[in-house]
C-alpha cells in the first residue's frame, strides 16, 4: 500500500512511525512532515489545510489510504472531499468533525442528550454576553466557538477580566470568525483526564489510557502549552472510571450522534473533568492528541492499518485491538521561552547517539543538511519500559545526549 499522512509534528511522526511497521504498508508519504518523518516517508511541500492539493497529488500518486493528523482539515471537510473522489481516508466527515469544529454545536449536542458537561450560553451578540457576564457568578469559563489552536479557552476570576477577552474575541477578533460565537460556561473543578477511542460510528473501542502535562514548568506551574509531556497508562484512571467514562460519556455520544443522522468515524478523543459528581465532558476532539499519540501509539500490538480499514469497512467490531502490558513515557523539548517568544534556527546535535529510545521530531526543519529546531515544542523522547521508572531513565538518559541552544524540559514527568 501506499499511505499518504497529513500534518507534520509529533504526533504525526508516532502515527507514521507506527504506519512504517505494518507489513501492509510499501511506502508513505508525508504532508508537509519534518526533518525526522524524512527517514521514514517522503515528504511532501503541501501544507495540511489545502485540500485542494492533496487531492490532486493523492489521485496522481494513486495513494491508496490517506490518514489525516491535524483538525483543520478535517474541520474543513477534506474527508467529504476525497470520499467524492473515491478515495480512502481515515478521519471523521465535516459534520462529525464538528465535534472538535464547534463548541456550539457539541455542546447543544451534549446538553440534548443529557451527557454530563458543564452548564453554558452561548452568545452572538456583544451586548448580551457583556450583561450576562456582569450579571453571572464568577470564575466562569470564556470560549470561543471555533478552532483557536488550543488558544480559545480562558478562565475568568471577575467581570473586568471577562470583558477584556470577550473585548478581545468579539471585538478586536482575535480569533477570527471563530470567536464570532462565544461560549460562556461553569466552571468545573477536578482532576482533568483525557480518554482516545476508535469509532467507525456504532462500535466504539477506547486505546490505553494517558495523561499530558500542559504547563511549561515543574509541578505544573507557569502558563498552559500545546503539552510538554506524557505517559501512558493513565495511573490515576482504573477500569472503573473506564467503565464510568464508556456508558455515561463515550456510548451515547456515538448514539446521539447516530440520532442526529451523523456517521462518526475515526479517532474520538474526550477531555473530561473528573469532578466530584463524576466525569463531565470539557471538550471533544476529532483526532489523536499531541503529546499523547507518542505514548499511545506505542503501545499498540494491533496492526494500525487493520484497525483504520475496520473502521473505514464499518467493522471494528469484528477486530480485537490488543496493547503492550508496558509503560511509555515521552518528554519534550521546547525553545527557550516558549509558550511565548522564541528564537528558532538553532542546529540540533546528538540526535543520532540516541539508542534507547525514540525521537519524534515537532518543530524541527533541515537546513545546509542539519537538523535545525523550527517550533516551540521541537521534538519529543519516548522510552518503553516495565514500569514508569524504568521508562523514565530511559528518557531522561537519552535526553541529555541532543542539544540545541536554549533547550529545555521539563525534569518531573512520570513522577507518579
Ligand atoms: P478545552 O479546549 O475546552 O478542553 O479547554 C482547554 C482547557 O481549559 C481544559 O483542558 C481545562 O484545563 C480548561 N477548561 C475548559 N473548560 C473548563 C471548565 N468548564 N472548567 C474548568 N476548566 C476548563
Amino acid at each position: 500500500m501506499k499511505v499518504l499522512v497529513i500534518g507534520g509534528g509529533g504526533r504525526e511522526h508516532a502515527i507514521v512511525h507506527k504506519l512504517s511497521k505494518s507489513p501492509k504498508v510499501d511506502k508513505i508519504y508525508c504532508a508537509p512532515g519534518n526533518a525526522g518523518i524524512a527517514a521514514l516517508a517522503e515528504c511532501v511541500d503541501i501544507k495540511a489545510g489545502d485540500v485542494e492539493k492533496l487531492k490532486e497529488f493523492t489521485l496522481q500518486n494513486n495513494i491508496d489510504l490517506t490518514v489525516v493528523g491535524p483538525e483543520m482539515p478535517l474541520v474543513q471537510g477534506i474527508v467529504d472531499e476525497f470520499e467524492k473522489e473515491g478515495l480512502k481516508i481515515f478521519g471523521p466527515k465535516k459534520d462529525a468533525a464538528a465535534i472538535e469544529g464547534s463548541k456550539y454545536f457539541t455542546k447543544q449536542l451534549l446538553h440534548k442528550y443529557n451527557i454530563p458537561t458543564g452548564r453554558f450560553k452561548a452568545f452572538e451578540k456583544y451586548q448580551d454576553a457583556l450583561k450576562f457576564l456582569k450579571e453571572t457568578w464568577h470564575p466562569v469559563v470564556m470560549k470561543a466557538d471555533g478552532l483557536a489552536q488550543g488558544k480559545g479557552v480562558f478562565i475568568v476570576e471577575n467581570f473586568i477580566e471577562a470583558k477584556e477577552v470577550l473585548d478581545l474575541m468579539m471585538k478586536k477578533k482575535i480569533f477570527g470568525t471563530a470567536g464570532d460565537t462565544v461560549i460562556i460556561e461553569e466552571m468545573l473543578f477536578g482532576k482533568e483526564a483525557s480518554v482516545f477511542a476508535f469509532t467507525d460510528g456504532k462500535a466504539i473501542v477506547p486505546m490505553v489510557s494517558a495523561m499530558d502535562y500542559k504547563k511549561i514548568y515543574e509541578e505544573d506551574k507557569g502558563p498552559n502549552t500545546g503539552g510538554m509531556g506524557s505517559i501512558a497508562p493513565n495511573p490515576y484512571f482504573d477500569d472503573k472510571l473506564l467503565k464510568e467514562v464508556m456508558d455515561k460519556i463515550l456510548k451515547p455520544v456515538i448514539n446521539a450522534l447516530q440520532k442526529e443522522g451523523i456517521v462518526y468515524k475515526g479517532v474520538l478523543y474526550a477531555g473530561l473533568m473528573l469532578t466530584k459528581e463524576g466525569p463531565k465532558v470539557l471538550e471533544f476532539n476529532a483526532r489523536f492528541g499531541d503529546p499523547e499519540t507518542q505514548v499511545v501509539l506505542p503501545l499498540l500490538k494491533t496492526d494500525l492499518v487493520d484497525i483504520i480499514e475496520a473502521i473505514i469497512e464499518e467493522k471494528l467490531d469484528k477486530i480485537h485491538i490488543e496493547w503492550e502490558n508496558k509503560e511509555a513515557v515521552c518528554v519534550v523539548a521546547a525553545s527557550h521561552g516558549y509558550p511565548r517568544e522564541y528564537q528558532t534556527g538553532f542546529e540540533i546535535t546528538g540526535l543520532e547517539d540516541v539508542k534507547g529510545a525514540f525521537v519524534y521530531h515537532a518543530g524541527t526543519a533541515l537546513k545546509e543538511g542539519k537538523i535545525v529546531t523550527a517550533g516551540g515544542r521541537v521534538l519529543a523522547v519516548t522510552a518503553i519500559g516495565d514500569s514508569y521508572k524504568e521508562a523514565r531513565d530511559k528518557v531522561y538518559e537519552e535526553l541529555k545526549k541532543i542539544n540545541f541552544k536554549g533547550m529545555y524540559y521539563r525534569k518531573d514527568i512520570a513522577i507518579v
